[in-house]
């Protein structure tokens, strides 16, 4: 099977009924970056910038920083990469940093609510990213946005920032693209407004997951009493994918269900042609896709979704129309 996996590495992603379907991969440090070549990824969907922070004793300098993202954009060469910016709090905790006592880490102070209050922490790391991406394309996206004035926040910072760089006659990246992660479901009901201020939405759908069923996914008692697969989330997660077909706005999906095959096949038949994941998922993940029909999947799927009495499951039909299209 592993061969067979790595037999698919340079075959294109291409569902059977030919829709070519994005196939990249999650990172967070420079030991991943061989996995690059070695998937066969398109590109790195997800760099969560938080693990150098999180295998560091002190807090990265702003050159280490630096270093460490001019050499994932080298390694990558022509492919795409997003960064995320800091994703810590919650279960991500620097023991550099205080993080006070906190009975709901979760839906605590972490992430972009943490780094808008602490803006020297996020400017020093933009400032790293645009100067290692000078003259080159990149893509920042921001973890946990809530509320849009978040996302003008963050803007605002990154606009300071180049200035400050033309300003010391560094050149700045050739094309920077703006995204943020949704995963938060305040976001779902503000779709429009959203798509509008940014160039890519990538959902997480781990947290997204354990905020729509309000589950902790760290807690094995509970976060298995839910289906991923399930009609409600399901509906949630298209909404997304048809607001950003609306307006233009790639959408993609980054968690860990990406990387499940029949979630994967799930995701297409939804609409996403983008998703990111573990560099060990893409050869399963593809193996499935080039068997797919998904226009006959997104049929098949929408007739499931939009009966209103729908609530349960989707994933005995997904297993079975898997089964039927063998
Ligand atoms: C997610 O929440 O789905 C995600 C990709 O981010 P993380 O797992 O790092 O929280
Ligand atoms: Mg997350």
């Amino acid at each position: 099977r592993q061969q067979r996996y790595r037999s698919l590495r340079a075959v294109p992603a291409k569902t059977r009924d030919g829709a070519a379907i994005g196939l990249q991969m999650n990172a967070g440090l420079l030991v991943d970056l061989p996995q690059l070549d070695e998937s066969g990824a398109e590109g790195i969907g997800l760099f969560r910038t938080e693990l150098q922070f999180m295998v560091a004793s002190t807090m990265p300098r702003a050159g280490d920083q630096e270093r460490l993202y001019r050499a994932v954009i080298e390694a990558a060469g022509d492919k795409p990469v997003t960064f995320r910016t800091l994703d810590v709090g919650g279960d991500k905790l620097l023991p550099y940093l205080a993080h006070g006592p906190e009975q709901n880490p979760a839906l605590g102070y972490r992430a972009m609510r943490l780094a808008l209050d602490r803006p020297g922490l996020l400017r020093t790391q933009l400032r790293a990213l645009l100067k290692a991406a000078s003259g080159r394309k990149v893509k920042i996206m921001f973890p946990m946005i809530t509320d849009l004035a978040e996302i003008d926040a963050a803007r605002s910072l990154i606009d300071r920032e180049l200035r400050h760089l033309e300003r010391f006659g560094h050149e700045p990246p050739k094309d920077l693209q703006l995204g943020a992660m949704l995963e938060v479901p305040s976001l779902l009901y503000q779709l429009d407004p959203l798509m509008g201020m940014l160039d890519f939405v990538s959902i997480g759908s781990n947290d997204l997951f354990q905020f729509f069923f309000a589950v902790d996914r760290g807690n094995a008692n509970v976060a298995t009493r839910y289906d991923d697969l399930s009609v409600p989330f399901l509906r949630a997660l298209r909404d997304v994918a048809l607001s950003g077909e609306r307006h233009g706005v790639p959408v993609s999906l980054c968690g860990e269900m990406a990387g499940r095959p029949l979630s994967a096949m799930a995701l297409i038949g939804l609409g996403f042609r983008s998703i990111s994941m573990a560099p060990p998922s893409i050869g399963p993940v593809k193996a499935m896709l080039l068997e797919l029909d998904a226009q006959k999947l997104r049929a098949e799927l929408a007739a499931l979704l939009d009966d209103p009495g729908e609530a349960g499951s989707a994933r005995s039909f997904l297993k079975d129309f898997a089964e039927r299209h063998r």
